[in-house]
């Protein structure tokens, strides 16, 4: 059989074209292709080039019509949470909120205590439908229901294949809700951690999932530590969220978080340190040199009012840092903008945080995801995963090679997302929803959260 300059046998059978489009590719070797589409076979892309070639090549693949719009991989998001879906409108308890610790006393521990099974099966695959109505088809989830704990990350992985998407699941240990519920928080990350390995699909993954330092004991911490090597499982964990999170770290143990969960050996190139917004340059340094990966979550920090992460001086130490929305919203547009403003905003500096934007949302998602998941996300290239969007966007200036990041940042929102594929299979098109009937989850969404907010 003989191999093409792309690596993929000439005669492999390619099941869809997606054409008629010009194709973002997030490939350096060719970052944009006018006229162009993608081969597709299985869940992998085999080649991108011009629609004609590609069609002389494969002349009986089915044709996916873009209909001349903008086609570019799925946007992806490495730290989001699923069940923030029955926040939206629920009335917060009184007095206000004046600080962070506040807003998780009073809104998100509120409602996470709250949440019944079929409460996470549902608010999740809301979730997940938006993913796939804004162009997200991979995300890393941080899950937490205390008095639904057991087969919750099941119940998720369910809702995921269902709709479709890929996701990276975790369960949000804590010792905040009392030893039972931390107990069963981490015997559900082994637990799924295990059967994730044990039933391995392209969709779903697993990292250990923590919540933050300040609720977690150093008993709590070494067995969760202890547990998740044994597995080679990487760490999910809100560090240095607020400033809270190193005054009462720094109270209780005398260290600084990240000085305190790298005692313990949690940083390694799987693991995941959310926000870091106040981490010192010697946090950073262990980070760094542990191959951490960080992730950004700009509209979070903002609405939290918790501060802004110092993702360039991390940028300029060649530290890994990836972009997330931390389930404020589900559309990585609204990240990657936001990112973007708030970088310049915070250096005084309006050419500032231009790159760096680019790169988490694009390389170093990219990077990050690649330690999960066995081939490239966020990128069209042969070999990738088929996960792609086609993007209503008919450029008002010249689109080009050198340009393309500015048509991105500044000309499309999630709402522009018109079709969607993962892995090969279309689970949006026209903007309507293939897998799963929209009004009737939205509606028995309403009737539980609803019955969730009478609960509370
Ligand atoms: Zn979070």
């Amino acid at each position: 059989m003989k191999l093409s300059e792309h690596g993929c046998a000439a005669s492999e059978p390619v099941h869809m074209l997606v054409g008629n489009a010009t194709v973002i590719t997030c490939d350096p070797a060719q970052p944009v292709v006018r006229h162009g589409a993608v081969a597709v076979t299985g869940d992998k892309v085999v080649q991108v080039g011009p629609e004609a070639e590609l069609r002389r090549r494969w002349p009986d693949a089915r044709f996916e019509d873009a209909g001349g719009r903008l086609l570019m991989p799925g946007m992806t998001c490495t730290h989001t949470h699923l069940y923030s879906t029955f926040a939206r409108g629920m009335a917060l308890s009184r007095p206000a909120a004046r600080c962070f610790r506040e807003i998780l006393e009073r809104l998100w521990w509120r409602l996470d205590r709250a949440l019944t099974e079929e409460d996470v099966g549902v608010s999740a695959a809301v979730a997940l439908v938006q993913c796939v109505k804004c162009g997200t088809t991979t995300i890393m989830d941080h899950h937490s229901s205390p008095n639904a704990i057991d087969g919750s990350l099941d119940i998720i992985g369910e809702a995921v294949e269902k709709v479709g998407i890929r996701a990276s699941l975790a369960y949000e240990v804590s010792d905040r809700d009392g030893p039972k519920a931390r107990d069963a928080g981490i015997a559900e990350n082994v637990r799924f951690i295990k059967e994730c390995e044990r039933r391995p699909t392209a969709r779903i993954r697993a990292t250990f999932g923590l919540h933050a330092s300040f609720t977690l004991s150093d008993e709590t911490l070494e067995r969760c530590a202890e547990a998740g090597h044994a597995l080679g499982a990487g760490f999910h964990v809100h560090t240095a969220e607020g400033p809270e999170d190193q005054a009462l770290t720094l109270g209780s143990s005398g260290l600084r978080v990240v000085e305190r969960f790298d005692r313990f050996g949690l940083w390694g190139p799987r693991s995941l340190a959310i926000h870091c917004v106040h981490v010192d340059h010697g946090e950073m340094e262990i980070l760094r040199a542990r191959g951490a990966a960080v992730v950004h979550n700009p509209q979070s920090n903002m609405g939290n009012a918790v501060g802004a992460a110092p993702v360039l001086e991390m940028a300029r130490r060649g530290m890994l840092v990836g972009l997330g929305t931390d389930g404020y919203a589900m559309d990585m547009f609204e990240s990657l903008r936001t990112a973007n403003l708030l970088a310049k905003h915070v250096a005084g500096d309006p050419q500032a945080g231009w790159v760096e934007a680019r790169r988490m949302a694009f390389e170093n998602n990219t990077a990050i995801l690649a330690r999960h998941w066995e081939a490239p996300l966020g990128v069209l290239a042969p070999g990738a995963y088929a996960d792609m969007i086609a993007v209503d966007y008919d450029p008002p200036t010249p689109l080009t090679e050198a340009n393309w990041f500015s048509h991105v940042l500044f000309g499309l929102p999630g709402a522009a997302v018109n079709t969607t594929i993962v892995g090969g299979q279309v689970l949006m098109r026209d903007g309507e929803l293939l897998t799963v009937d929209e009004r009737e989850l939205a509606a028995r969404a309403r009737e539980l959260a609803a019955a969730l907010w009478n609960r509370i």
